[in-house]
């Protein structure tokens, strides 16, 4: 860790230098060329920050978001069962735009509805051109019901529709024990501890995809709070509202929270080059340099979760992956070839810190060798949302 961590914060200071110098350098132009981002979530909007901070006069960057705000889904799951901090889930573009020099960066709600060789085309009927792309489009996730609604006021009411809902059940069964279906679970036990929460997960792991050291550490601490655990089951919902049957059992619930599957954001890419979509997972088909696969497109790139990279589908590895398609960009931009290759670090791109309840909390870092486990107690109520705040370089009281 520390072998990487003292270069890496070596060229995080350079990188801050050279975007001061960058500010004052850049000049913008009309007949500018579009670096377009499709999605503005972590991955598509750490590249449109490292790409203001760098592209040479002539070009600018337009990230194309179906979203209002940045959706913090970190905090969903806590948000969703306490009230009063909903809207502080939801940060505004603005401060990016603010930090960028005039002209680099621009931030347009609406949604890519299709791709084109050199244009894409918007749902609002218009058309933009593009020198390179970036597809970030993420994927579908229940939160734990879908939060369908694209303007932040209206999502804020969608989580607190969820928090009523939680506080008028009072047996709860929780199907899915990923990150989310855990956090949510812990969440409702320790906020309302007089509820019945049963989390049910189809593997015989809690969070599988971390190893069984994490699982070991969670089942301990969700069974002490006095979850109840039913693991290697998939229960069917029954037409019954809330009714699930599980091998020979079948039991009522108050309120059934799904919290499984993922469906990658990739129908806009089949549409244009469906070579580059996996058959098998839907994600999106890269070579090491993040470009898609189909040779035909080497100016269209895909990170984040949208994307079959090898790396963990977390939001740390989306950095890691916008620092490798910003640089080829630029190569590219710069008559070289985009010779970056993208090598996931477990160590650093898989860590996870999950909450477990009102305080606790783990992080859990896969190593070579042997995983590392730390554990707390001192968590936050609004888990340090300030972190997002200051990614997005906005203060939270002028948020809107
Ligand atoms: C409960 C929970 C806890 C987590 N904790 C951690 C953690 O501790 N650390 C960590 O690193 N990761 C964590 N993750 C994982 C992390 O949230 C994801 O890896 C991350 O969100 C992926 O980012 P992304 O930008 O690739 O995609 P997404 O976050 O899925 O965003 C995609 C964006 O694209 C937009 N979009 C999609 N299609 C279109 C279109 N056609 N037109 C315009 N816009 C479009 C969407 O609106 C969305 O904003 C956690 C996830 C969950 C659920």
């Amino acid at each position: 860790m520390v072998k990487f961590a003292v270069p890496y914060f070596w060229k995080l200071l350079i990188r801050r230098v050279s975007a001061f110098h960058h500010k004052w350098t850049y000049h913008a132009s009309p007949s500018a060329r579009n670096i377009v981002v499709i999605g503005g979530s972590f991955s598509g909007v750490h590249l449109g920050k490292r790409l203001s901070e760098t592209v040479p006069t002539g070009h600018r960057v337009i990230v194309v978001e179906r979203n209002s705000h940045l959706y913090y889904l970190f905090n969903f799951p806590r948000f969703s069962v306490i009230p009063g901090y909903e809207k502080q889930a939801f940060i505004p573009y603005d401060g990016l735009i603010k930090c960028a020099p005039p002209g680099a960066l621009q931030f347009i709600q609406d949604t890519v509805t299709h791709i084109r060789k050199d244009c894409i085309q918007l749902a609002s009927g218009g058309q933009i051109p593009f020198a390179y792309l970036a597809i970030a489009t993420g994927s579908k996730q229940n939160f734990p019901e879908n939060i369908t609604a694209s303007e932040s006021r209206e999502a804020c009411n969608e989580l607190r529709q969820i928090q009523k809902k939680i506080q008028a059940a009072r047996r709860i069964a929780v199907i899915g024990g990923g990150a989310l279906g855990v956090e949510i679970s812990a969440d409702i036990k320790s906020f309302f501890p007089q509820k019945i929460v049963t989390l049910f997960h189809s593997r015989d792991r809690l969070l599988h995809q971390f190893g069984p050291k994490l699982h070991g550490f969670v089942i301990a601490a969700l069974q002490k709070m006095g979850i109840r655990i039913v693991l290697r089951q998939r229960p069917r919902v029954l037409p019954e509202r809330n009714c699930l049957e599980w091998s020979s059992h079948r039991e009522e619930f108050d309120l059934v929270i799904p919290c499984t599957g993922q469906t990658p954001n990739s129908t806009i890419v089949t549409g244009f080059a469906p070579a580059s979509v996996s058959q098998e997972t839907q994600r999106v088909l890269v070579k090491p340099s993040l470009q898609l696969q189909d040779a035909r497109f080497p100016n269209v790139f895909a990170l984040g979760d949208v994307a079959e990279t090898h790396g963990p589908k977390m939001a740390r590895a989306g950095y890691f992956q916008a620092e490798i398609v910003s640089e080829n960009i630029l190569n590219m931009i710069r008559g070289n070839a985009p010779n970056k290759l993208y090598r996931p670090m477990m160590e650093v791109e898989g860590a996870i810190r999950l909450s477990l309840g009102k305080n606790a909390w783990v992080l859990h870092v896969p190593g070579s060798d042997r995983d590392l486990l730390v554990s707390g107690d001192d968590g936050k109520l609004d888990l340090g949302i300030n972190e997002g705040w200051n990614m997005m370089r906005v203060k939270m009281e002028d948020g809107k």
